[in-house]
């Protein structure tokens, strides 16, 4: 039975597939549609996929003579890359297609470029060689050195410090570019005497340094007698009330991140409890990828820990890691090599079974103390692998961190009991106040004011998704919610959803709708017609998601709130005005007005400047109209009277004016 079904599946495949080859010739490239020739892979190998790429108006050319028919991957492959598209095997018969993505290698690309990389440096001078090479053209394409002879030196501004049991906390925000803050908490042990110093760049976690996981690492490492540091992201936390969150996704975000650890660890400097001679530096995730950056920008650290980060083949995904082409310096590089810098220094590296640093037992770490045996140093790299674990900051991974420095920087041990610490509310860690209302005078508001220290050009696009930021911040503030959980949440979804809009319209212009006629009038379309039918076709997904995430958190007023901040109160407007111009308005009538002016309003959310959106509520007008003619109005008339009412209004005002 089953194999007569799939008998006939074939039978169909090949029905369709004479038909298709029968209307393709070289004349036409042999062009097909990618949805068309990616679903037919898909029942031709019996695979499914997952998309995470847009195939709309995607065009493939000599299409079917891409396809391998003994393999699926050569196939994808092949068909994939015209549109810099990629494929990731999922599991049995299932892929997903992404975008390709710069930062991201295979496995075995990995092995491939620690191989070449090893056989650059056959000795140990080879190595020094190749890591000076390295030192200076990081620092050169990171742009770092000019951003750090700007930075100016004030007086950080400082919290009280929080005693608890066994170490204090203190917020501090130093200004390092004129106006802009990086704002953080120390954590100090309470004992006397000179302490190492651990600074610990910030990762994605969410929460942010705020998050429990960190409270506790820091708490304990102070604990146990070190001084720990943190700080936030640019663009998360405190930084955000500065440049608003967008703005960490911009390649600025790499540079200064690294200028606020070399600035941070500055000023730690200048305190006398620091002992210089011992200075780590730890984070997790992002936070791993920044320890790797500021160990190869700085040489004052004297041990370093990044966690769940390192891969050969992974650069990481966000631009504050890899917004830079860092990894471009001395013909190519990747993280594994420049955390090989840190050598003979003491380095541990934590990986883990579920992301990408799967490989580090196999790969990554075997290259490191290969490394390291140029200095007889060997021991001195150490690999934590917890291969049941995934990509967090979990107890086993800070278990680690404690476990290598107490031995390299002697801390105390007997400290590390995590249940002794309390963790803070968030407003607790901030040195600017719950809102920022401590914010200094000559703080910068936008991420715009820091484009002098940046190519302006560079981050226009970023620039306009900032305003964006700023409509939907905006307009979740002007609900007055009392959960910021919630607010952040709507703000995010707003954001989202107005970024899709507005991506959409960009890369599809209305010249991809070929010139027509209007079938209802029989004019031609205009340029307002064809942007509108282009911009119509974005996925509906794009419109439910919003409107389903509105409903979750929001009552059905302020729902109309946010739609009318959309349409700029168009629905209110536009009744306003048939009540004026119709005489007695039934109670039926205008229910039937407004039902069809709030289809309009959500409807011309999806849509991105005024023009459109006012032509999406013509439509709907014209239904008003049509449906007060049917209900016994005149509504030409009556538009009519009003306008010679309103001009004999005026009339009369201008006499008495004059009289
Ligand atoms: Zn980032």
């Amino acid at each position: 039975m089953k194999k007569k079904k799939f008998k006939t599946t074939i039978i169909c495949i090949i029905c369709i597939t004479t038909l298709i080859h029968a209307q393709q010739t070289v004349e036409n490239q042999f062009r097909r549609p990618l949805s068309d020739v990616l679903t037919e892979i898909s029942q031709r190998f019996g695979v499914h996929f997952t998309y995470n790429i847009d195939t709309v108006d995607k065009v493939l050319p000599y299409a079917d003579f891409r396809i391998r028919p003994y393999s699926v991957e050569e196939s994808l492959s092949n068909i994939l890359t015209p549109f810099d598209y990629k494929f990731e095997k999922q599991g049995d018969n299932r892929y997903k297609l992404k975008p390709y993505e710069y930062y991201r290698r295979t496995v075995q690309e990995g092995e491939k470029m620690l191989t070449y990389l090893w056989s650059l440096y056959p000795d140990k001078d080879k190595w020094e060689e190749r890591k000076s090479c390295l030192l200076q053209e990081v620092r050169e394409i990171l742009g770092i050195d000019s951003l750090l002879a700007k930075r100016v030196s004030t007086k950080p501004l400082l919290s009280k410090a929080r005693k608890f049991a066994g170490y204090t906390v203190r917020n501090f925000a130093i200004e390092t570019l004129p106006g802009l803050y990086v704002a953080g908490s120390v954590y100090s042990p309470l004992s006397k005497g000179d302490h190492p110093l651990i600074i610990c760049p910030n990762g994605h976690f969410g929460g942010g340094r705020y998050r429990e996981d960190q409270q506790l690492r820091m708490a304990t490492l102070a604990r146990m007698g070190a001084v720990c540091v943190d700080y936030d992201l640019f663009g998360w936390g405190e930084s955000a009330l500065q440049v608003g969150s967008a703005a960490h996704r911009s390649s600025a975000a790499q540079v200064i991140q690294a200028m606020n650890g070399i600035t941070i660890l500055d000023y730690m400097l200048t305190q006398k409890n620091i002992d210089k001679k011992r200075i780590g530096v730890n984070g997790g995730s992002g936070g791993g990828t920044q320890t790797v950056l500021l160990t190869v920008l700085d040489d004052r650290y004297s041990a370093a820990a990044p966690v769940v980060s390192l891969a050969s083949h992974f650069d990481g995904g966000c631009p504050c890691e890899s917004g830079l082409p860092v990894t471009l310096a001395c013909s190519g590089t990747n993280n594994a090599e420049l955390a090989a810098l840190f050598a003979p220094r003491p380095l541990l590296i934590v990986s883990d079974g579920k992301d990408w640093t799967h490989s580090v037992p196999t790969l990554e770490f075997p290259y490191l103390k290969e490394i390291y045996r140029f200095y007889d140093r060997e021991e001195n790299v150490k690999n934590v692998h917890l291969p049941d674990e995934g990509h967090d900051f979990g107890i086993n991974k800070r278990k680690a961190v404690y476990d290598f420095f107490a031995s390299v920087f002697s801390l105390d041990k007997t400290q590390i009991d995590e249940k002794k610490v309390t963790i803070e509310p968030e407003e607790d860690l901030k040195i600017f106040g719950r809102n920022g209302e401590l914010l200094p005078e000559n703080a910068i508001r936008s991420f715009e004011e820091l484009s002098v220290y940046f190519d302006k050009k560079r981050y226009a696009e970023l620039l306009s998704d900032l305003s964006l930021e700023k409509r939907a911040t905006e307009w979740v503030a002007s609900l007055n919610l009392a959960n910021q959980t919630d607010a952040a949440f709507l703000t995010t979804l707003i954001y989202n959803h107005l970024k899709t809009v507005k991506d959409w319209h960009n890369t599809h212009p209305y010249t991809l709708i070929p010139e027509g006629i209007n079938p209802t009038t029989g004019k031609p379309l205009t340029e307002l017609d064809r942007q509108l039918i282009a911009d119509s076709a974005m996925p509906k997904e794009v419109h439910d998601k919003l409107m389903s995430g509105l409903r979750k958190v929001l009552t059905e007023d302020q729902v109309e709130a946010i739609l009318d901040k959309y349409t700029v109160g168009k629905v209110d407007f536009t009744m306003k005005g048939y009540k004026a111009i119709v005489p007695n308005l039934t109670e039926k009538e205008e229910a039937t007005l407004l039902s069809y002016l709030k289809q309009a309003r959500e409807q011309a959310i999806d849509y991105k400047n005024m023009k459109e959106i006012s032509a999406i509520f013509e439509i709907y007008k014209t239904k008003c109209e049509q449906y007060l003619n049917s209900n016994g109005r005149n509504w030409r008339q009556l538009y009519k009277d009003y306008v010679e009412k309103v001009k004999a209004e005026k009339a009369a005002q201008q006499n008495s004016n004059k009289k």
